[in-house]
C-alpha cells in the first residue's frame, strides 16, 4: 500500500496564527479541534508531516533553539492528543534572501518527496495562506485552504490554484479525508 502523507502548514492551521509572530513556545497555542484531527489521521494510519516558513529566524525575532523549543511543546501537544507529528520542515529564511525554500517556492515539499521517497502528486497540503497552496499546486500535490487563520481572507482575495478545495478548519479536512 502506498503511503499515505499529508503536509500541513503550521500557523493559522495547527495553532492560532500572529501577525506579531510566534516567538516563543508560550505563543504557541493549538486551535481547538486541529491535535485531535492530527490523531484521527495517525490513526487512520497517514504519515503527518508539516512544512512552514519562519522567517522570525531570518529577522532575528527568535532563534533556533526558540523555534526548536515551540517546536517541542508541538510536538508534545500532539501526543498528549494521541496523535504523532512526523517531522516538521521549516524555512528559516526572509524573503530577501531568494531561497528555494520558502513558500510559494518549492523546494520543502520537494524536500519532503525526496525524504519520504515519494511523488506528491495528489498528496493533499494544507494551509491558510495562497504561498501554501502555490507551493503545494507546484510540485502536483493536492492544494486545500482551510479558513483558520488568514484563510477567510486569503478565500477573499481569489486567484486560488486550479482544484483547490476549502474548509472550515484541519478538522474538516480530515473528516474529508477519511470519509472519501
Ligand atoms: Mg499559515
Ligand atoms: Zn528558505
Amino acid at each position: 500500500m502506498p503511503l499515505k502523507l499529508i503536509i500541513l502548514d503550521r500557523d493559522g492551521v495547527i495553532n492560532f496564527d500572529s501577525a506579531q509572530f510566534i516567538k516563543s513556545p508560550a505563543e504557541w497555542r493549538p486551535i481547538p479541534g486541529s491535535l485531535e484531527a492530527i490523531a484521527r489521521l495517525n490513526q487512520a494510519g497517514w504519515r503527518v508531516v508539516v512544512a512552514t516558513n519562519q522567517s522570525g529566524v531570518g529577522r532575528g525575532l527568535f532563534d533556533m533553539d526558540m523555534l526548536n523549543g515551540i517546536h517541542n511543546k508541538m510536538h508534545r501537544a500532539a501526543q498528549a492528543a494521541g496523535g504523532r507529528i512526523d517531522a516538521v520542515f521549516y524555512c528559516p529564511h526572509t524573503s530577501e534572501q531568494h531561497c528555494d525554500c520558502r513558500k510559494p517556492q518549492p523546494g520543502m515539499f520537494r524536500r519532503i518527496g525526496a525524504c519520504y521517497n515519494i511523488d506528491l502528486a495528489g498528496v493533499p497540503a494544507v494551509g491558510d495562506s495562497l504561498r501554501d497552496l502555490q507551493a503545494a499546486a507546484a510540485v502536483g500535490a493536492k492544494p486545500l485552504l482551510t479558513l483558520t487563520g488568514k484563510g477567510e481572507k486569503t478565500r477573499a482575495e481569489g486567484n486560488l490554484p486550479e482544484g483547490t478545495l476549502v474548509f472550515p478548519d484541519l478538522a474538516a479536512v480530515v473528516a474529508h479525508l477519511l470519509d472519501t
